[in-house]
């Protein structure tokens, strides 16, 4: 019997590649860098299946040119870059990551939030420019964690979990969404729900979003929104670049309307070199790292393997994100 045919994307976690190789005749792209569009299209059409990252566009193009294609495994719990209701109408079903790297995402967006309000990065360049030179009691003042009040955007897996964080430094937690979550969980979160998105913002020392990149979320935060929050206040986006206005959010950060921001990702990645978010001191932006730990990396990997593995054998891939898919499925 032939094995399957499989593209993986990028190198992952050996543990992963060994179990796709197992089962199915694997190529694996070499590079750092990921395979240019038509490269993916040009492997896509010979393949069984696909095991992509958050940089590999899979767009209904590509899926025609894929008569074999049963499944794309999505290496991250976001899968924006796949268009999923053109998947469901070829039989394609398509993974996700979700859950294994909620904790160390929240874990990165508590650092972001904690670096931005404590100026760490700014600390850090004021050393190395030899710049300390006494005790200053005005140099690099920040603002209080403990105490403040966190506005959540989106309490789902990673949103509750920056909540807990938060309680454990003392803040007061708010939540905004499109629906309210259980008594129960905002209980034992002690988050408050906040209908409108504006009184949120202008009630928080913090706001950090959660929500997933979809056609209701982009630009969610745009300049009015920004005019609503706290002069004092840290602007932290751990979710997706597109959800943000990026040009409103430079020009808060540059006016002053906004005390600081902590981004782990941007509309267009990598970012620029000549972006004018780089050159404010207030803006902190790291490279897409949200999950990047060694456990939950290979987590995450692992959780890719069964999901494509399970949807060449034409099971529901266990992390699957339009299961309907297989009812469709090409003869
Ligand atoms: P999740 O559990 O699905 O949570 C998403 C939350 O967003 C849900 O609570 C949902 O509300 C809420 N939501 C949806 N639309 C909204 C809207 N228009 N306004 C306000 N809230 C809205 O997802 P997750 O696992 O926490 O992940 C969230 C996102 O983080 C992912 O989609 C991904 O893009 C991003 N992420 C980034 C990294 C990184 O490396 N930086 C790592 C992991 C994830 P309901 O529950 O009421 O539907």
């Amino acid at each position: 019997m032939t094995r399957p045919k499989i593209f993986v994307t990028r190198r992952i976690a050996e543990s992963a590649l060994e179990k796709i190789a197992a089962e199915t005749d694997m190529e694996l792209w070499p590079e750092d860098l990921p395979p240019a569009y038509d490269r993916i299209a040009e492997k896509a059409a010979r393949a069984d299946g696909l095991l992509t990252l958050l940089t590999d566009r899979i767009d209904a193009a590509l899926m025609d040119g894929a008569p074999g294609l049963k499944v794309v495994s999505n290496l991250a719990v976001g899968y924006d870059n796949i268009d999923v209701p053109a998947a469901t109408a070829r039989g394609i079903v398509v993974g996700n990551t979700p859950g294994v790297l909620t904790e160390t995402t929240a874990d990165m967006a508590f650092a972001l939030l904690m670096a931005a309000a404590r100026r760490v990065v700014e600390g850090q360049a004021y050393t190395l420019q030899g710049r300390w030179k006494t005790w200053g009691p005005m140099v690099l003042l920040g603002q209080d964690i403990h105490g403040a009040t966190l506005g959540i955007i989106g309490l789902g897996r990673i949103g509750a979990e920056m909540a807990r964080r938060a309680r454990g430094f003392g803040m007061r937690v708010l939540y905004h969404g499109p629906r309210r979550k259980s008594e129960a969980l905002e209980k034992e979160l002690g988050a408050a729900y906040v209908p409108e998105l504006k009184d949120l913002l202008a009630a928080s020392d913090f706001v950090s979003v959660h929500v997933p990149l979809t056609p209701a979320t982009e630009r969610l935060m745009g300049r009015a929104e920004f005019a609503c929050m706290k002069k004092t206040a840290v602007f932290v986006n751990t979710a997706r670049g597109g959800i943000v206005d990026q040009q409103a959010l430079y020009e808060a950060l540059r006016s002053g309307q906004i005390f600081a921001a902590g981004l782990d990702v941007t509309v267009i990645e990598p970012i620029p070199a000549d972006d004018p978010l780089l050159t404010l001191d207030n803006a902190i932006v790291t490279p897409h790292i949200g999950s990047a730990s060694f456990k939950t990396r290979e987590k995450m990997a692992l959780m890719a393997a069964d999901n494509l593995l399970a949807g060449l054998r034409g099971d529901p891939p266990p992390h699957c994100v339009n299961p309907e898919a297989l009812t469709r499925r090409r003869g």
